[in-house]
């Protein structure tokens, strides 16, 4: 077994779509980044390859990079995902926390779990996602951003 851990933070900023773990979520801000800035996905690909041993998303997918402006997450969690299994390895399973003071996110809790699920190719109960605020403190707190850590657990295929 090899474990991974990711973390990720994105400035909210007006007059972008707020993307989280493949979710379009209605709301008066979005992340700011180079790709959709799904702040969940960017978490989950790093403790993926970090569980690999292959680094972290920027050697991969770097802002300057024209080909991933305004790209979807999702397409470079697929991306991770073949990197990850050409070495020889199988997603066991994988925990997330999303830290926002708004939006609520567990409406969209749900069809997270569904598409990062789909996309990495496991059950959807090897899929957690759990949401929490900051109480108010901090950057999180002020709603300058929102965060995600997230683990994940590989197995060495037979
Ligand atoms: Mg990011």
């Amino acid at each position: 077994m090899r474990i991974g851990i990711g973390y990720d933070i994105h400035r909210l900023v007006p007059g972008r779509q707020l993307v989280i773990g493949g979710v379009a979520i209605p709301f008066e801000k979005g992340l700011l980044g180079h790709s959709d800035a799904d702040v969940l996905i960017h978490a989950l690909c790093d403790a993926l390859l970090g569980a690999a041993g292959l680094g972290d998303i920027g050697i991969y997918f770097p802002d300057t990079d024209k080909q991933f402006k305004d790209i979807s997450s999702i397409k470079l969690l697929v991306k991770t995902c073949e990197m990850v299994s050409s070495k020889g390895f199988t997603i066991s399973n994988i925990d997330s926390t999303v830290f926002a003071e708004a939006p609520k996110l567990l409406p969209y809790r749900k069809a997270m779990q569904k598409n990062i699920a789909k996309t990495i190719k496991i059950e959807v109960d090897r899929v957690n996602i759990k949401a929490t605020t900051t109480e108010g403190l901090g950057i999180i707190g002020t709603g300058e951003g929102i965060a995600a850590m997230c683990i994940a657990m590989l197995k060495e295929s037979a």
